[in-house]
């Protein structure tokens, strides 16, 4: 029997290694006894996640929110004050900034790359009100920021430069001094449940995030030498972990082909995907970018045709009660972008008749 719903198109269904999988890690955890503080499995996902990225230290935090959270702690340049970051990102961002004991300035973006940009940010220097701590620079939904303008960025300013590249974990190369946080949330490319890291190339910081992840603790000695907490994963997670970057090599190459086939479905639309999407990175939340005035056609033809989809970003942070009082400057571009820019079903479920489907709501 097929029901009503049957014939709806999810925009998202997540999928993590499979029991058969975890089961020869399981096995070590029951081995070993040891199910977190930074047990074997946690130390071979953190080797195994700097090799991705072609070389880095890393730290495993309990999500994405708490790896911006620490990150910004440890390197913004007073214990309180603005930081800039842009207005459109997922909400996440702008908790992980309130969390760090800074107040979010929201920026405007650049249309074409979706991101702020260090000329943005440097604009807005001479127009904030109080003392600028930081800067947090969102990867937009999985592109790999321009880690070289950033890092001149903070060496002509003083303002240390935080990523936000939660959705980039597979796209990443080249890391510096500049901390790079990614989610290792279900919906995304490299996804074990929830956790997240920080690539650094600078040992001392990756050390010191390390500590606050466990309390404080340096070393050997249970003695707190600085403020953090517990946000560590346990075992069981890293488990996951090593299963999903085991299976990663397929699930990118499927990916790619997904991302593709919606790129040749698309040819000669005006509806675009984002630069580089399916050809030099990867995403769970596939976006198309529509016409202004496309959009409400777009998304009537899309509820008419039982295709689901999805706002990832929603309408900026200002647009958010718990930030409506976040200081801004003007957010014409955000304003004028963020209902254009709509999440695509992204799956493993996809036929080539639900992709036609999907194509066909797109002008
Ligand atoms: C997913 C995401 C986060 C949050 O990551 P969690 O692991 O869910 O805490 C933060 N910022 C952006 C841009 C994201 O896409």
């Amino acid at each position: 029997m097929t029901s009503e719903a049957d014939n709806i198109i999810r925009v998202l269904r997540p999928r993590l290694p499979q029991a058969a999988a975890l089961a020869p890690y399981l096995q070590r955890i029951d081995d070993s006894r040891i199910y977190s503080n930074y047990g074997p499995l946690n130390a071979e996902f953190t080797r195994r996640l700097g090799e991705l990225v072609g070389g880095s230290h890393v730290t495993l935090t309990s999500n994405g929110t708490t790896a911006i959270e620490l990150a910004l702690r440890l390197r913004a340049k007073h214990s309180a004050g603005l930081c800039l970051m842009p207005a459109f990102t997922f909400i996440a961002s702008a908790h992980a900034v309130c969390n760090a004991g800074l107040t979010p300035f929201l920026l405007d973006v650049d249309e074409q790359s979706l991101t702020l940009t260090p000329k943005i940010a440097e604009a807005a220097l001479s127009l904030a009100s109080e003392k600028v701590s930081a800067v947090l620079v969102v990867s937009a939904f999985g592109a790999p920021p321009d880690i070289t303008a950033w890092a001149d960025f903070e060496r002509r300013t003083s303002i240390p430069v935080v990523f936000d590249a939660a959705a980039a974990c597979t796209a990443l190369s080249g890391i510096r001094e500049q901390p790079m946080c990614v989610s290792l949330h279900a919906t995304k490319a490299l996804g074990i449940g929830e956790g997240g890291a920080i690539f650094s190339a600078d040992p001392d910081f990756s050390a010191r995030a390390k500590a606050m992840t466990g309390f404080g603790f340096e070393g050997v000695e249970r003695v707190s030498t600085l403020r953090g907490g517990n946000y560590r994963i346990s075992e069981y997670t890293a488990a996951v972990g090593l299963a999903a970057l085991d299976g990663l090599p397929t699930r990118l190459a499927q990916m790619r082909d997904l991302t593709a086939a919606y790129a040749h479905r698309l040819a000669g639309k005006a509806a675009r995907l984002q630069r580089g999407a399916g050809t030099e990175w990867v995403t769970m939340t596939l976006n198309v970018i529509v016409e202004p005035e496309e959009v409400a056609p777009t998304i009537q033809r899309l509820d008419e045709a039982k295709v689901e989809w999805r706002r990832w970003w929603g309408p900026g942070c200002h647009k958010h009660p718990a930030f409506a009082d976040a200081p801004r400057l003007d957010l014409p571009v955000t304003d004028a972008l963020a209902p254009r820019v709509i999440g695509l079903p992204f799956h493993d479920g996809l036929s080539p008749a639900h992709l036609d489907r999907v194509a066909h709501c797109l002008k």
